[in-house]
């Protein structure tokens, strides 16, 4: 019998639990925000309509993990919690040895203390933040070559997620035993989301196997980039979300991964590798900073929630829901005239500020301002990822409210709107979308912002603005 093949996209769940949302009018939000400096970090979750802040540690969790939860146990050492992780996490990436962590950045902390030289170089398609400043910490140091489509943002190609495979063997044939390191990011995050090939990976794998050079996945959203492969690669159409995931990891000599992403959970992180003196090195820093072995700074229901998130992640029929319906909002948004990185990523939509606010100059912030505006016409909350997380003040930043001047910008000028997994339904978007339709009426009206309070480090986390 055929079957009929609908193009609605449902979510592929029923709702059993419900977090109301609290209504909140405009004149309500405009206070909220002024209270909060123009700072969406510093407004309270329970004044945000919908949150798109970030999809780390915000997923809605299955009535299987709940149940895990239940199940989960506590006991200090050998909890049957750890092995069903372990196990999760051995078939899932071949390697043998699985440790936990309390979230990804300790994963790299311990990764790069434990395993890395100091002085020597961590090579990346792109780093995440975390990462690079773990690295760097650990006095590494960083080099990000993304392949050159990535540097043209608003031109769709599949793989914008690749490393610059030439530059990659130019740095090893220089100098192979100066690199620690290379990390593939995958889904790029800080790029966009944007996956990368499964050829990309391999080409990786064959030349860190010529120059003897270690291989390690970042592999946060590994099962929304194995989508992307199956989707957009030739070869890989017939397989599994899944196979493809098993295949990307056993390309690699190492692995570390947040579980906040596609972990499906609220908290957890992981390491994974087959080399024992390796993992014995990761695990003597392990006891000491996080905790023992088999619950790694985590509650033994956290480790029980990832065993069951872990393979949930990898199931197609979400897999295709959450592609289809981040790609939903930004083709929407697209339509609407709206600039922005495309093709969408795996797990948000990247606003191109500058572009979208031609009348605010770049020493005013148009991504902080965007962001502010949006907030206060619509309860929308995204994050700016600009001059104001990136940019560097060249002097004495300072700490007063005169600390405007001799601002170095970021490049780029952008609104994220990450979407959690499972956590909003068709309808959200549609009330962000007609939001978006009419904010346009809106733009040529919003002003820029600038800094009243500006931290030395980490300033997007507690900055205050106000508008020009
Ligand atoms: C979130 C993230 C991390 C860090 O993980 P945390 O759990 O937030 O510490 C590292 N790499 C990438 C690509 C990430 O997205």
């Amino acid at each position: 019998m055929k079957d009929y093949k609908f193009k609605t996209i449902i979510e592929p769940f029923k709702i059993k639990v419900v977090e109301p949302i609290k209504m909140t009018t405009r004149e309500e939000r405009r206070k909220y925000l002024a209270e909060a400096g123009l700072n969406l970090f510093l407004v309270k979750s329970e004044n945000v309509l919908i949150d798109l802040l970030t999809d780390s540690g915000t997923t809605a969790m299955s009535s299987d993990q709940w149940a895990g939860i239940m199940r989960g146990d506590e006991s200090y050492a050998g909890a049957p919690s750890f092995y069903r992780l372990e196990k999760t996490i051995q078939e899932l990436t071949g390697f043998s040895e699985v440790i936990p962590t309390h979230q990804g950045r300790a994963s790299e902390r311990i990764m790069f203390t434990a395993l890395c030289e100091k002085g020597k170089k961590v090579v990346s398609n792109m780093l995440f933040d975390t990462t690079r400043a773990n690295a760097e910490a650990a006095g590494l140091v960083t080099l990000d070559i993304p392949c050159a489509e990535f540097y043209h943002t608003m031109k769709p190609a599949p793989f914008k997620g690749n490393i610059d495979l030439d530059r990659l063997e130019d740095e090893l044939k220089q100098n192979a035993k100066g690199v620690a390191m290379v990390v593939m990011t995958i889904t790029n995050n800080s790029g966009g989301g944007q996956p990368v090939s499964m050829q990309n990976l391999k080409a990786v794998r064959d030349l860190c196997k010529k120059y003897g050079v270690v291989y390690t996945i970042d592999g946060c959203r590994f099962a929304e980039n194995a989508r992307f492969i199956k989707t957009r690669e030739a070869g890989y159409e017939n397989k599994s979300s899944r196979e493809i995931a098993m295949e990307i990891f056993r390309l690699a000599d190492i692995t570390s991964i947040s579980a906040k992403k596609d972990g499906m959970t609220n908290i957890g992180g992981l390491l994974a590798m087959n080399n024992k003196e390796w993992a014995q090195s990761c695990k003597n820093n392990l006891i000491l900073t996080e905790g023992f072995i088999t619950y790694g700074g985590l509650a033994g229901r956290d480790l029980e929630a990832m065993a069951i998130g872990f393979n949930e992640s990898v199931d197609d029929e979400y897999l295709k829901y959450r592609l289809q319906s981040v790609n939903y909002v930004g083709q929407h948004l697209l339509e609407l005239g709206y600039a922005i990185v495309n093709p969408p990523g795996g797990h948000a939509i990247y606003l191109d500020a500058k572009t979208i606010l031609p009348h605010i100059r770049e020493e005013q912030y148009p991504a902080q301002a965007l962001t502010s505006a949006l907030y206060e016409f619509a309860g929308i909350r995204g994050v700016e990822i600009g001059s104001v997380m990136f940019g560097r003040d060249s002097g004495d930043a300072g700490t007063g409210a005169s600390a405007n001047t001799k601002e170095i910008p970021h490049t780029q000028e952008l609104v994220r709107l990450a979407i959690p997994r499972r956590v909003y339904t068709q309808a959200h978007m549609d009330y962000l979308l007609e939001a978006m339709s009419v904010f346009k009426g809106e733009i040529s009206n919003i002003r820029g912002v600038r800094f009243t309070y500006k931290p030395k480090v980490l300033r997007h986390f507690t900055a205050r603005f106000e508008w020009c």
